[in-house]
């Protein structure tokens, strides 16, 4: 039994690997409101707010240039620091024309992109553009504020100075260990019962928000890579937790939310929980929920220690298509109030599909059963570029599922306001979408290429980049048997 992203990595990739076996940025409007939204008979959004996730190593949107990595999570940086400023710049300028409201960037303070000046920069860039910037924190685990470098922020530095207060595992052993799926790079976690690291994490934000006056905000994260097994950790716990700790949770993010809210008061906190809210029913009541998996019977009194006017989160990967694994029952259902609910999914991803690929079935699924159950925020990983016209797509169902154009996330709405004009029409773009989902199908790829190339050959010179990216796409999965 496991929850690290290791693992739900390595159960995704087998699918994936299983199956290979076999707009343009618009103008932007003064209104404010985008082509995409505009269409469609108007009426109450469904969704208010979305998020865009991103690792700064594994984020690509200045085209050809060295560097980027495909999936990961802690892993380390390979681009230049003027590309990952370009990078951000491209993000902030897309999100503020196409209603993402918020971008969150893991490993945001880094030595090898710049550090504390680099930040300066996209803090403007994103207030530029009316979007806010979220610094991806781990309280205990995931480097702290100051990710990487020579800072007296970074976790990894206080644990180096400090190793009495580092986590321990069940045998005793210190929690440095590898975690990632690019390489090695060993991660310190920290002990949260110690007083120390508490104070060494509030302090931390608070020189966060001290540092950078126009953060938009935080998303924070307890730490899904085992936690701490020490005596006064496993005594303070009325439930058992090897994986993840809904009490760690319940204990860290208040702390860090009055360290946030003393300086900037405004500052949007997201906190994760790394399951869905549905009660786990599997076939052992006893197992402890995996990474999104639903939620252990006793977690709702955790989430209720949660500190008000912030976002919890929430995964949904596995009680949606194309997975299904899990019912999305009622008493998953979410209430807005003392805190607002935010939903996640990996899609167009390697965590869980192909980075790229076009998810606009399962982003509709996921909208439509998000907001059925209480939910009116939405994440979607934002790596990869909308050159890529899979992403491109996913972008803007996250926009369009949910807006007062489409508020019950109709993907024939979808096809005919949004992805017809920019394919060729609504029909090629029911085609598109449907030659899209034939990577695990050799023979139906050498059936549909000769039509994505004619389509290539004779639309106008947009249309066609994007025809040619899906022939591309496709003819990837078919080579070199093609
Ligand atoms: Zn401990």
């Amino acid at each position: 039994m496991s929850c690290s992203r290791r693992d739900f990595l390595e159960i995704s990739l087998g699918a994936t690997l299983a199956a290979s076996n076999m707009i343009e940025a618009r103008a932007a409007d003064p209104t404010g409101q985008s082509e995409s939204v505009k269409a469609g008979n108007p009426s109450e959004p469904t969704v208010k707010t979305r998020f865009f996730f991103t690792w700064d190593h594994s984020t690509e949107w200045l085209l050809n240039r060295p560097g980027a990595q495909t999936i990961g999570a802690s892993n380390h940086y390979g681009r230049a620091t003027p590309v990952f400023i370009e990078d951000y710049h491209q993000i902030f300028t897309w999100c503020g024309r196409h209603h993402i409201d918020a971008v969150v960037v893991w490993g945001l303070l880094r030595d090898m992109h710049g550090g504390i000046d680099s930040v300066h920069k996209l803090c403007d860039m994103a207030e530029k553009n009316g979007v806010r910037l979220l610094c991806g924190v781990g309280l205990n685990a995931y480097g702290g504020v100051y990710y990487e470098g020579d800072s007296p922020w970074s976790l990894e530095n206080h644990l180096a100075a400090h190793p009495e207060m580092l986590g321990v595992l069940p045998n005793g052993d210190k929690m440095i260990y590898n975690f990632g799926v690019s390489g090695p790079k060993k991660t310190a976690h920290a002990c949260p019962s110690r007083k120390e690291n508490q104070d060494f994490a509030a302090r931390s934000l608070e020189w966060l928000f001290k540092t950078f006056p126009t953060l938009g905000g935080v998303q924070m994260e307890t730490g899904d890579t085992r936690v701490c097994q020490c005596k006064v950790c496993r005594e303070r716990r009325p439930n058992p937790e090897l994986y993840t700790s809904w009490h760690d949770m319940a204990l860290m993010y208040p702390i860090a939310a009055e360290a946030i809210r003393s300086v900037s008061p405004d500052a949007w906190i997201s906190c994760e929980t790394y399951h869905n809210p549905t009660p786990y029913a599997g076939k052992d009541p006893d197992k402890e929920p995996s990474f999104g998996e639903g939620k252990p019977a006793w977690a709702d009194e955790c989430v209720a220690k949660f500190p008000e006017n912030t976002f919890v989160q929430w995964v949904c990967d596995r009680y949606v298509k194309p997975k299904n694994e899990y019912e999305w029952t009622a008493a998953g259902t979410v209430k807005n109030g003392r805190h607002r609910h935010v939903q996640r999914s990996h899609f167009g991803t390697y965590w869980g599909g192909t980075r790229g690929e076009a998810a606009i079935d399962e982003i509709a699924d996921m909208v439509r059963q998000s907001t059925a159950h209480g939910f009116e925020a939405l994440y979607l990983f934002g790596e990869v570029s909308p050159f890529h016209t899979g992403a491109e797509l996913n972008y803007l169902a996250l926009e369009h599922f949910g807006s007062a154009a489409n508020p019950k996330a109709d993907p024939d709405i979808f096809v005919r306001d949004v992805a017809g004009p920019l394919l060729g029409g609504e029909d090629l773009a029911r085609d598109f979408l449907k030659y899209g989902r034939l990577k695990g199908d050799p023979a139906g790829i050498a059936a549909a290429l000769p039509a994505v190339y004619a389509n290539c050959a004779r639309l106008p010179p947009e249309p066609a980049r994007r025809w040619a990216w899906l022939a591309n796409f496709l003819g990837a999965f078919a080579y070199p048997n093609a």
